[in-house]
């Protein structure tokens, strides 16, 4: 049985990283995997970031709905929605199965994350949470949920500042097309007429953006502006798709698909592009992938902003 490459560990790790991560965490997270595979052991990612909305399902596993407990964090509670932390397990020689025994190999990938300056959950006194590694700066998650970010320490003494898949993310860890959706937000005076804060045009899908860009939404919608998502909002739900739209409701729709990591310009065509991009977030939220907005789709882009 030969051994699962290198490449393969990495690739698959920053695939399920995602966008969105501190960049400094999303290299350290990869330079363990480098490490752990010099002292044969293979070490793959399984989460980095993830949305509020992401968040909430997480939480709701094992409790309103089927499976396991695996978090205590609703959304805005863990690291992981401010791109700060991960996951990892560890997969057999040739890497076709995960395992998840925490033995020594698995303390060994929990030191390694030590070394280059991660906080491990298996340390953790009272829920252990053995797979996942974080790097806070210090922050607590109050003030990471009021915008504040830490500044970290990169400790794996490579120079590269990432690997070449991510090339097109600026340095922060945004990425351009969040930035574009951020800009969009805080222009035509949306944050006096919304009621919310200038953005920082960072690249990164962090709270304050699905919270402005909700209030956009109830601007949009007549509702009252609260940044709650209840009834009156669902009702205020303007359906639209590609044959049937306004350039300000497509504006709204594509900006927060961006913010949901789907690349699209903020440009209020409602072209193929959006259209595509609508109906893959429909099928990730199990809903009808008819490519048509309305309460359904709203509630699930906003539902746990
Ligand atoms: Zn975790």
């Amino acid at each position: 049985m030969s051994r699962v490459s290198l490449d393969t560990l990495l690739s698959r790790s920053e695939r399920n990283i995602g966008s969105g991560m501190n960049a400094i965490v999303k290299k350290s997270a990869l330079e363990v995997i480098r490490r752990a595979y010099k002292e044969g052991i293979n070490v793959q990612i399984s989460h980095g970031m993830r949305t509020y909305a992401e968040q909430n399902a997480l939480y709701a596993q094992g409790r309103t709905k089927p499976g396991n407990i695996v978090t205590n964090a609703r959304g805005g509670q863990s690291n992981h929605n401010f791109g700060l932390a991960v996951d990892y397990f560890l997969t057999t020689w040739d890497g076709s199965k995960a395992t998840w025994s925490v033995n020594s190999d698995w303390r060994r990938v929990a030191a390694i994350g030590k070394s280059l300056g991660f906080e491990w959950g298996g340390d953790w006194r009272s829920f252990k949470d053995y797979p996942h590694l974080e790097m806070t700066g210090g922050l607590s998650t109050a003030q990471l949920r009021a915008g504040r970010r830490p500044s970290l320490k990169d400790r794996t003494g490579t120079k590269t500042a990432a690997p070449s898949k991510v090339v097109s993310e600026p340095a922060s860890g945004g990425t351009d097309w969040v930035k574009d959706a951020q800009k969009w937000a805080n222009s035509r005076d949306y944050p006096s007429k919304a009621r919310f804060k200038e953005l920082d045009e960072d690249g990164l899908p962090g709270p304050l953006s699905f919270d402005a860009f909700l209030r956009i939404y109830q601007y949009f919608g007549k509702t009252g502006i609260d940044g709650e998502w209840g009834p009156k909002s669902r009702a205020a739900a303007v359906i639209q798709d590609k044959d049937n739209h306004t350039p300000g409701w497509t504006r709204l729709l594509q900006a927060t698909l961006c913010l949901y990591g789907y690349k699209l310009k903020v440009d209020g065509i409602f072209g193929r592009n959006t259209d595509k991009a609508l109906r893959a977030f429909q099928r990730s939220r199990g809903i009808t992938d008819d490519g048509i907005t309305g309460p359904n789709t709203f509630t699930e882009m906003f539902k746990a902003a």
